[in-house]
């Protein structure tokens, strides 16, 4: 990844890793993955697993793996696939040729399974999915062992056989380990590793009728794939028992398993089966709505890959659980921003302003700088006339004291163009202001001041006859709570009614008729934006607001000093 972001602090992944280099207890080797289950579009969540894994992948000049864990047929799609491919080059980590598939193993896994039966270590059970609930107890009581548990190794490769050729139907027979139905361990008391399945597979498609469960082909595919440092989510730690176990039966390659906290952001969800349910039942437009937490959902709204991984180094690894203020991931946002995005004006509700004073018919160019933070980004010309659009939020008939926009014989600065003082004010039949009329002041020009007084309020503007019209799309938190997940009720009815907000009959300069989705733009005193690569066409252009400028998090911070 680039140099310019922020080096990673020795974290406790890090510091296993140089112990086991220093001890040689790899060869100095390091070799991470990424392991999605393709179920699902990738989220904020797993952009911090992608960068962690490849992060230290780059640092120790090792290799890092894209996996998809795909065991189960029925919830796994190709449209999965390309997605999670797609949203993680975009994010800028690269698995060169190493792209593999649990599913590439399934021979391989079969002939593990055998073998454990070989050694007597696993068995074909009978119980239907039921039974063996009710066998395997609870966290306070033991589970109690399967009638089918001492079945003869010649009876048992038998019937795992006949379970692979088709034989029995669904969920009629398991294989499972045999290891401890009084462990304090649950994950332990003789979990199934094949289950009966008849499902075609999105690649392997009528090949196989049984299907190894996740926590045998996880830890085995890492096995297979000589991962040095299996790094994965805290609710794994668990499970690190059976997989030690199955390695060390089996006496193959043991990868060594460190957990790190998920990461939960405020203001929206991220299991994976609640974002499907927006999804399916259309509270958003699609996985890639751009208020969704998914890669898609943040590309669309104009996320750069910088600010996610700017984002992820910031949040860090850690042991215990937290939940991270969306207000830090829109901070690392702006910092970027900043830095790339063109300065533009745009006007959201427009207020039709004539400058009387002015000649008619006269357009002239006002110059005006790309962005302050990087000369390099040039300057461009606007056009200037006699009738302009203002925000209507920026001119009141009776204001307030400090109210320092234009008002009835108030004097503002129009931004690269010229002052302007209200000399009067049009309205429609039920009193609203629909028209105002200025001068302006030649001497002016440029918005620097002609003889030192003082204006208080600059306004962003467009120019009648040259301004485009856009639509754009403001939003806010997908959820109105700040841990829409927690309290167990029903999430959906935490929605924001407000998350999305169309306005249309904006104007915009003329210099964003060339916008094109992933090009950011400051529109002065609105925010970042970026045309919609959904709906945005060259007779319809829609903008969406990535981000508005005021940075709580920057807020919060200087509060907390
Ligand atoms: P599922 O409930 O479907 O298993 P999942 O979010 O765990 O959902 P996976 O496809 O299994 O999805 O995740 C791939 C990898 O991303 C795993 O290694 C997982 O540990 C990691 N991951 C998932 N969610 C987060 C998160 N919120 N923070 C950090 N890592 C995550
Ligand atoms: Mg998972």
């Amino acid at each position: 990844m680039a140099t310019n972001e922020p080096t990673p602090t020795i974290d406790f992944i890090r510091e296993i890793i140089n112990r086991d280099n220093e001890t040689g207890k790899y060869g100095g080797r390091v070799a991470t993955r990424f392991p999605p289950e393709p179920n699902g579009y990738l989220h904020i969540g797993h952009t911090k697993s992608i960068c962690l894994n490849y992060g230290i992948a780059c640092q120790y000049h090792g290799t890092f793996n894209l996996r998809f864990d795909d065991t189960n047929p029925s919830k796994e799609e190709q449209e999965y696939v390309d997605s999670i491919k797609e949203d993680i080059r975009w994010l800028g980590a690269d698995w060169e040729d190493r792209l593999y598939f649990a599913s590439d193993y399934f021979e391989q896994l079969y002939d593990y399974a055998v073998q454990l039966i070989k050694k007597g270590k696993a068995y074909v059970c009978d119980l239907s999915p039921d039974e063996i609930r009710e066998y395997r107890g609870t966290l306070t009581e033991p589970g109690r062992e399967s009638p089918y548990r001492n079945r003869s190794i010649e009876e048992n490769l038998d019937l795992f056989e006949r379970m692979r050729q088709g034989e029995f139907p669904d969920g009629s027979r398991v294989l499972r380990a045999k290891i401890d139905m009084a462990s304090g361990n649950l994950n332990m008391r003789d979990p199934a590793i094949y289950r009966i399945k008849h499902a075609e597979h999105h690649r392997t498609g009528g090949k196989w009728c049984i299907y190894p469960m996740y926590d045998f082909t996880h830890c085995l595919s890492d096995s297979i794939e000589r991962i040095t440092h299996s790094i994965c989510t805290l609710e794994f730690e668990d499970h690190r028992p059976l997989y030690d176990w199955f390695l060390d039966e089996l006496g193959v390659y043991h990868p060594r398993q460190i957990e790190f906290a998920r990461l939960n952001l405020t203001y929206t969800v991220m299991s994976k089966r609640k974002l499907l349910q927006l999804v399916q039942e259309g509270h958003v437009s699609g996985w890639d709505d751009p208020r969704m937490p998914t890669v898609a959902g943040l590309r669309r709204r104009g996320y750069t890959p910088e600010a996610i991984r700017n984002f992820a180094t910031r949040v860090g690894v850690a042991k215990r659980d937290s939940t991270v203020d969306i207000a830090l991931l829109e901070h690392c946002l702006r910092e970027d921003l900043n830095l790339r995005a063109t300065r533009v004006m745009a006007v959201l509700r427009p207020l039709k302003v004539v400058i009387d004073n002015y000649p008619d018919g006269q357009i002239e160019q006002v110059e005006a700088v790309n962005n302050p933070e990087d000369p390099g980004m040039g300057t461009r010309m606007i056009p200037f006339s006699k009738t302009i659009y203002i925000e209507q939020d920026d001119f009141m008939e009776d204001p307030p004291k400090k109210f320092f926009r234009l008002a009835p014989g108030r004097e503002v600065r129009l931004k690269h163009a010229y002052y302007i003082t209200c000399a009067d004010v049009v309205k429609d039949a039920s009193g609203n202001v629909v028209e105002v009329h200025c001068t302006y002041d030649p001497a002016s020009r440029g918005g620097g001041t002609p003889d030192g007084r003082e204006v208080k309020g600059t306004l962003h503007w467009v120019s009648a006859a040259q301004a485009i019209p856009v639509e754009i799309r403001l939003y806010d938190h997908l959820f109105t709570k700040e841990d829409p997940g927690e309290d167990g009720g029903d999430f959906r009815t935490l929605l924001n009614p407000h998350s999305l907000e169309v306005l249309t009959g904006c104007l915009a300069e003329p210099s964003l008729a060339e916008a094109r989705p992933g090009r950011p733009y400051q529109f002065l005193r609105q925010g970042y934006f970026c045309a919609d690569s959904g709906d945005s066409r060259p007779d319809h252009l829609v903008f969406n607001r990535t981000v508005p400028l005021r940075d709580s998090w920057a807020k919060i911070q200087k509060a907390a000093k």
